[in-house]
C-alpha cells in the first residue's frame, strides 16, 4: 500500500487580476508530481476575491484542467474559441504552441469553487497546435458505490473511461466523495506519482491523517492507497507518469531549457501566438 508521505497546506496567494486562491502546489514539487506542474484552488463567496478573474493572457507548452466544483466561468480565446464552465464541468487545454486567453467568473454572487491543474507536455508536444475540450456535468462519469461517489474527469477508475485520456502523461483526475466513516481502496499504477487534496473534511491516508485543505503526497512504487474518512469527505486525486524530461519554466510558458522559454517570451512578444 502506498503511504502518505508528506502532508502540506497550500499558499495563500493572488493571481490573475487579483483573484485569491490557495496554490496547493508550484514549483517546488515539480520533479516529485512530475508530470504535474502547478495544482491551484479557489474557493469563495465573496465576489471582491474573484470578479475581476484572469484577463488575457499566455501559455506555452503544458496541458491545463479547469474543473469547477460551484459557479460559472467563461474563457475566450485568440483563435475564437469560447465556452462556458458551468458547475460540475471542466475544460481541458492543450496550449501547445501557444495560446492567448481569458478566463472570467460569470457571476456577481453565490459561490466561485475550483480547481486548476497544469500537466507537462513531453517535449515532442510542446509545440503542437493548441487544443480544448469543453466538459459539462455529463461529459463526465460519475461511479456510485452505495454511498461513495467518483467522477472520473481524466484517465480511467475501474473499468470507466473519464472523456480525457492522454498518452504518455497518461493523467488520472479523480473527483471523490466519501461519506464519513466510509472506506475507498484505489487503485494507482506503479509507474505513476500520485498526490490528493481534500476540500472537505478530513481522511485517513494508510496509516496517516490528512487533514482538511492539505496536499498529500503518496509514497511511489505501490499499486494501491487506501483511504478512509473520518468526516464526511471530499477531495481530488491526482495520478501520471512522469516524463523525467527537464523543465524550464517561466510564468505562463513550460519549456525544457532557457533558451526555449526566451524564444517563448519573444514570440509572445513579436505576436507569433496569434499565427
Ligand atoms: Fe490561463
Amino acid at each position: 500500500m502506498r503511504k502518505l508521505e508528506t502532508s502540506l497546506p497550500g499558499r495563500e496567494t493572488q493571481d490573475g487580476a487579483g483573484v485569491r486562491l490557495t496554490r496547493i502546489f508550484g514549483q517546488t514539487l515539480q520533479q516529485r508530481l512530475d508530470p504535474f506542474l502547478m495544482l491551484d484552488y479557489f474557493r469563495t463567496d465573496d465576489p471582491n476575491d474573484f470578479i475581476r478573474g484572469f484577463p488575457e493572457h499566455p501559455h506555452r507548452g503544458f496541458e491545463t484542467l479547469t474543473i469547477l466544483l460551484q459557479g460559472r466561468m467563461r474563457h475566450r480565446d485568440n483563435r475564437g474559441h469560447e465556452g462556458v464552465i458551468e458547475t460540475g464541468g471542466a475544460q481541458w487545454m492543450l496550449a501547445g504552441k501557444g495560446i492567448i486567453h481569458s478566463e472570467m467568473p460569470e457571476q456577481d454572487q453565490g459561490q466561485l469553487e475550483g480547481f486548476q491543474l497544469w500537466i507537462n507536455l513531453p517535449s515532442e508536444e510542446k509545440m503542437t497546435d493548441p487544443r480544448y475540450q469543453d466538459l459539462s456535468t455529463g461529459d463526465i462519469p460519475e461511479i456510485q458505490m452505495d454511498r461513495i461517489r467518483v467522477r472520473v474527469i481524466m484517465g480511467q477508475f475501474q473499468e470507466i473511461k473519464g472523456p480525457i485520456q492522454r498518452p504518455r502523461t497518461e493523467p488520472v483526475v479523480l473527483d471523490i466523495i466519501l461519506p464519513q466513516g466510509e472506506r475507498l481502496t484505489l487503485p494507482i499504477e506503479k509507474r505513476q506519482r500520485a498526490a490528493l487534496f481534500i476540500t472537505l473534511g478530513d481522511l485517513r491516508v494508510g496509516d496517516s491523517l490528512l487533514p482538511h485543505r492539505h496536499l498529500g503526497v503518496l509514497s511511489d512504487d505501490e499499486e494501491w492507497v487506501e483511504i478512509e474518512a473520518l468526516s464526511d469527505s471530499r477531495f481530488l486525486l491526482i495520478a501520471g507518469t512522469p516524463l523525467r524530461e527537464p523543465i524550464a519554466s517561466y510564468g505562463p510558458f513550460v519549456m525544457n531549457s532557457p533558451e526555449e522559454i526566451h524564444t517563448a517570451i519573444s514570440d509572445y512578444q513579436s505576436g507569433k501566438f496569434d499565427r
